[in-house]
């Protein structure tokens, strides 16, 4: 559905709250999607800028990621892109709170030994564990997870998603022992 920009600016279409905002993004640090909403005018330049094509448009125009289509490399190309403060990169701030989650839709629950996630993790975040009778688990050390979605798209079955680390268990190996 199109949507006019002075709709927008009315307010008639609101974004989606838990949407995943570009890195960088003002008020990811405190998780206010509304300081996004207030200073994102929807002028599209950002998504262009993406050299991996990961910035997408949601419904009101407003920059999203889909991390279907591959990894954030934080280069800050998007951001170089923003004229209207709604992407502002500073000296030391982290791009974004996202830690990755497996779900128990992981094929390793039903005995299959898949491991692509773990292969394509950079920072070697996801580790996997004995089980014993063959059976290996993954589990994220969110303190080494950089969030940048690598792990998503290459997954068979779609079990893994990134959402801010104040909405992802403290301790993911204690929630993945208890579905094994
Ligand atoms: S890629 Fe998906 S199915 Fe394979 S081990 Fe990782 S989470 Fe499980
Ligand atoms: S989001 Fe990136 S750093 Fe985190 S587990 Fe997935 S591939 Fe590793």
């Amino acid at each position: 559905m199109a949507v006019s920009r002075a709709s927008l600016l009315r307010g008639q279409f609101r974004s989606d709250p838990s949407a995943i905002r570009p890195p960088w993004a003002i008020g990811v640090a405190l998780a206010d999607a509304r300081a996004f909403a207030s200073a994102c005018d929807a002028c599209g330049r950002c998504g262009p800028a993406c050299p991996g094509g990961i910035v997408v448009f949601d419904r009101v125009g407003r920059p999203t990621v889909d991390f279907t289509k591959g990894a954030c490399t934080f280069c800050g190309d998007c951001v170089k892109a923003c004229p209207s403060g709604a992407l502002v990169r500073t000296e030391g701030a982290a791009p974004w709170t996202l830690k990755a989650g497996i779900a128990a839709t992981c094929l390793s629950f039903g005995g299959v030994d898949c491991r692509m996630c773990g292969d394509h993790c950079d920072t070697r975040a996801i580790r996997f564990r004995p089980l014993g009778g063959g059976r290996w688990l993954p589990a994220v050390e969110a303190a080494d997870c950089t969030g940048c979605g690598a792990c998503v798209g290459v997954c068979p079955v779609k079990a893994i998603a990134l959402k801010p680390a104040e909405q992802t268990p403290a301790d993911p190996n204690k929630e993945l022992a208890s579905c094994g």
